[in-house]
């Protein structure tokens, strides 16, 4: 069956004793034993709770993978994969990442003696380059952030496998709707549930999805010991968010493309970044990675300084000024003052992350009314 027919339909079957359409919420912290000794499916909710599982199991199914594990946020999903490494290894990552994801890789795991080389990934050549014989993990994100680079992912894949080396793929921004890593060649998918697949900026998670049974089974042995688990109520709404994932993206894309070819012919506007454009250096390979959609992220530079972008984003009325995206609302925010304010200086600038840089997240909102208010709100500046 379709992609959104098994979103609809993925741990939702009618509960066998009341018929209850919605599975019932599993509160419960711990689990009654059959005998001392004798264990069912769950004992402690810590490692594994009957909720956490459907989402997991579903969010799995989805991506094509063998099995799914949910965490409090996405960092701590994240994190959860930093710890398959050890003291001298090296991770080799993307340039254009989550912000947070440079903080974890430069100011945490650095402390336990794991280095991290930052390269374009859509240089497959710099890829390749920046293997050494103590890489152990390749962390790509496509789309990047902020700058919507698109990285080929089969062609990283294969580099890297061919090297031994694991490669993550963090697909916040693409959701399974749009793009399934694993079936690319990736080892392990990741999401920050917090954007897309919760939806409605209500629900804080993370989730891995993996091919791999026995890597799974590494996984979900430094998810119990560590702790960061998703409870059940996020469970839930992640779960239920998968539902109307795919018609809430694609038509999040179809607006994100319209404001993007506005933005385009705009007099203050000095260049725009959205893969669907044709001259988006990644567009091919977007257009057949992506499902022939987009993303729903749109960025931007004006002409001017950093007051100019500024002035921008605090005179937009229908978009919220916030970082985060992924929701019904759409979000605007200027990634040097905000999402991306933890680099320093210096590494914003060597990264393309300029002083006047406007990030989009493109909500469900009529896309006429968004236009509007950009509108607007550049013509303040122009
Ligand atoms: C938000 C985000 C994260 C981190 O997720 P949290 O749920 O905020 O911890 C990681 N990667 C990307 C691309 C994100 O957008």
């Amino acid at each position: 069956m379709k992609f959104r027919t098994r979103a609809i339909h993925l741990g939702f079957d009618p509960d066998p004793q009341t018929g209850a359409v919605v599975p019932p919420i599993h509160l419960a912290t711990t689990f009654a034993q059959p005998a001392a000794g004798e264990w069912r499916e769950f004992d402690y909710s810590r490692s594994g709770n009957p909720t956490r599982k459907a989402f997991e199991n579903a969010i799995a199914a989805l991506e094509s993978g063998v099995g799914g594990l949910a965490f409090a946020s996405g960092m701590a999903a994240i994190h959860c994969v930093t710890q398959l490494l050890q003291a001298g290894d090296h991770i080799v990552t993307g340039q254009d990442i989550y912000g947070g994801t440079f903080r974890l890789f430069h100011k945490i795991i650095n402390r336990a003696g794991i280095s991290v080389t930052m390269v374009p990934t859509n240089d497959l050549d710099a890829v390749e380059k920046a293997f050494q014989p103590n890489t152990r993990l390749l962390w790509l994100e496509s789309p990047g952030n902020p700058l919507l680079t698109i990285t080929d992912i089969v062609a990283c894949a294969e580099i890297a496998h061919r090297h031994g080396v694991l490669v993550g793929v963090d697909s916040t921004f693409a959701t399974p709707a749009l793009t399934r890593p694993l079936e690319l060649g990736a080892d392990i998918v990741m999401h920050s549930a917090t954007k897309y697949l919760g939806g409605h900026s209500d629900v804080l998670g993370g989730v891995l999805v993996v091919r791999d049974p026995e890597l799974y089974q590494r996984l979900y042995f430094i998810q119990n010991a560590t702790g960061a688990v998703m409870g059940p109520w996020e469970s839930y709404l992640c779960h239920r968010g998968l539902r109307t994932l795919e018609l809430r993206i694609r038509e999040q894309c179809r607006s994100a493309m319209a404001i993007a070819q506005f933005l385009a012919g705009h007099p203050a506007v000095r260049r725009v970044y959205y893969p669907g454009l044709p001259d988006h250096p990644g567009h091919e390979i977007a257009a057949r990675q992506m499902s022939g959609y987009f993303g729903a992220m749109v960025s931007f530079e004006v002409h001017g300084d950093i007051g100019t972008a500024r002035k921008v984003v605090n005179s937009t009325r229908l978009f919220h000024l916030a970082v985060s995206l992924g929701a019904v609302e759409s979000l605007i925010e200027q990634p040097a003052l905000m999402s991306h304010a933890s680099y320093d200086p210096e590494a914003r600038r060597a990264h393309g992350i300029s002083d006047t840089l406007i990030r989009l997240s493109i909500g469900l909102e009529d896309p006429e009314d968004l236009i509007a208010d950009l509108q607007q709100a550049l013509a303040q500046v122009a």
